[in-house]
């Protein structure tokens, strides 16, 4: 189909109209506050090769979307460093942390060589004062957010 062909433009629309109906927003578990703007998921390999970036100190995704980290998406993820075993479901872009979200207030949590570092214990909360993820920003790392699965949970932007 030629680049130019109206269906491509309709496909374009309807995938934008799509990726806009799947955002939903990461909420703390305990007080219900919205810890993310408006995100939605990467899904499918392909769509991870098109649009994720792995390279040290750069955002694996845009903003405005997060990389699930299930299905195949996840057995790729898991081919790719040996041993490594996921300890949450998404990774998201540090941008899409809504401005009311803390840092541990544990200083050893938030060391590292040029930044933070998400190798250790959660770094970021709530302002409840509960921990809900990890947040990656040092030169050894691919930058993004992992929240803490039982301190969060997914709401749809529809429930609003
Ligand atoms: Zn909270």
């Amino acid at each position: 189909m030629a680049e130019n062909h109206p269906a491509n433009a309709l496909f374009r629309s309807w995938f934008d109209l799509r990726v806009n109906e799947m955002r939903q927003i990461l909420a703390c578990a305990t007080c219900k506050t919205e810890l993310t703007f408006p995100i939605s998921p990467i899904e499918t390999a392909a769509e991870m090769r098109a649009i994720c970036t792995f390279a040290l100190e750069k955002p694996v995704t845009p903003r405005g979307r997060y990389l699930l980290i299930e299905g195949e998406v996840r057995k790729i993820r898991m081919a790719f460093a040996k041993g490594w075993q996921p300890r949450s479901n998404a990774w998201i872009n540090l941008d899409d942390l809504r401005d009311w979200i803390g840092y541990s207030p544990h200083q050893k949590r938030l060391s590292g060589c040029c930044d933070i570092s998400g190798s250790g214990e959660p770094n970021r909360i709530c302002h409840c004062g509960k921990h809900i993820g990890w947040h990656h920003a040092d030169c050894h790392e691919w930058h993004l957010f992992e929240p803490v699965m039982d301190a969060t949970f997914w709401k749809k932007t529809k429930d609003e």
